[in-house]
């Protein structure tokens, strides 16, 4: 809606940082737009009514209670993937209507499961860790060609690494809800059951929708089917992994390394995240899935049309 000075009068708000495209571009369209990308839930929670859509990516929590704060609130504009850091169901019974970013960030996440899987197998960055601490002493590491790697979630992600390692040379199994023979023909691949993939995948990628049919998908009775000498690689959500299990399993030598770039608590303050960042096999990037200038610039141009379109559509 366009005030009499022709300027809009919906106002938006960003939370978390956005590449500036997206700012300027909803600014030239004459919106009013508050880069706050370090913003507390209390602030939040004082000043959320003022606006007509909220920018957020992964940081900001968006409760049910502060989306009732928000009484003017039409839009939620997700700059990424993954929605469950908005409660979906206060956000629907409240009419406000959600979109995301989804497929920006599919390249940058599937290169960082390829760079942690490498990096885990021939331990990189803990070889590098003694180097500098002046420990200049070799390691044993593993080839990933002609190993088999499991997806567990094969949707953008899972898919796109898949094709990746296949490429590489590495056999593909996949788990997922939903299957799709189109998808898994075109990394010569197989859908099986999740034991079986547990069972006998040397890597495995979990890149699965955080919902609650997956949350722990990964628990004590899981680790158990897994192969001693399996690396597991987890960018998706931390939490479809039992934290307890996965510390157990890499204390007793049940798994042989864990490379992940999600962690229940972001930044990690729980004694479980503490054991696990300190041990030498595990490898844990903070959050930077989406962090490429590439996804980013992708993210803001599809946003900025999305973010347009939906205004658009809402005020008719
Ligand atoms: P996607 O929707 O294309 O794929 C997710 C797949 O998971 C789908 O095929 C779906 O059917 C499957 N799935 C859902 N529930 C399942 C279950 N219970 N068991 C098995 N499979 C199940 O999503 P995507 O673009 O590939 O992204 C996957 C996830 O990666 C996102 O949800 C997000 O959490 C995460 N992600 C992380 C980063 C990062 O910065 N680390 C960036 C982007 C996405």
């Amino acid at each position: 809606m366009k005030s009499d000075s022709g300027e809009q009068t919906c106002g938006i708000l960003v939370t978390d940082p956005v590449d500036q495209a997206l700012v300027s571009g909803l600014e030239n369209k004459g919106y009013r737009v508050d880069y706050k990308p370090e913003i507390s839930s209390g602030e939040l929670m004082k000043i959320l009514h003022d606006y007509c859509a909220v920018v957020v990516r992964s940081r900001t929590k968006l409760t049910s209670n502060l989306l009732h704060t928000g009484k003017g609130l039409k839009l939620i504009a997700r700059a990424g993937i993954g929605t469950d850091n908005i409660d979906m169901n206060a956000a629907k019974e409240l009419g406000i209507r959600v979109i995301t970013a989804a497929g920006s960030s599919t390249q940058s996440v599937a290169e960082l499961n390829l760079a942690l899987l490498i990096d885990l197998a021939r331990k990189i960055s803990y070889l590098n860790r003694n180097v500098r601490d002046g420990r200049y002493k070799k390691s044993m590491g593993i080839e990933i060609a002609g190993k088999t790697a499991g997806v567990i979630g094969f949707g953008r992600i899972g898919f796109q690494t898949a094709f990746y390692l296949n490429t590489l040379g590495l056999k593909i199994l996949a788990y997922d809800i939903k299957e799709s023979p189109e998808l898994i023909s075109g990394v010569s691949g197989q859908y099986v059951p999740l034991d079986t993939l547990l069972e006998e995948s040397d890597f495995i990628i979990v890149s699965v929708t955080l919902v609650d049919r997956s949350e722990k998908i990964l628990g004590e009775e899981q680790f158990g089917k897994i192969r001693k000498d399996a690396i597991l690689i987890n960018t998706s959500r931390a939490e479809v992994v039992d934290p307890d299990a996965l510390v157990s399993a890499l204390k007793k030598g049940n798994i042989a390394a864990y490379g992940a770039d999600v962690l229940w608590n972001e930044p990690p303050d729980s004694p479980v995240e503490r054991d696990l960042i300190a041990m030498d096999n595990v490898l844990i990037t903070p959050h930077i899935g989406a962090q490429t200038e590439e996804a980013q610039e992708r993210v803001a141009k599809m946003m900025l049309e999305n973010i347009l379109k939906s205004l658009e559509e809402l005020d008719s």
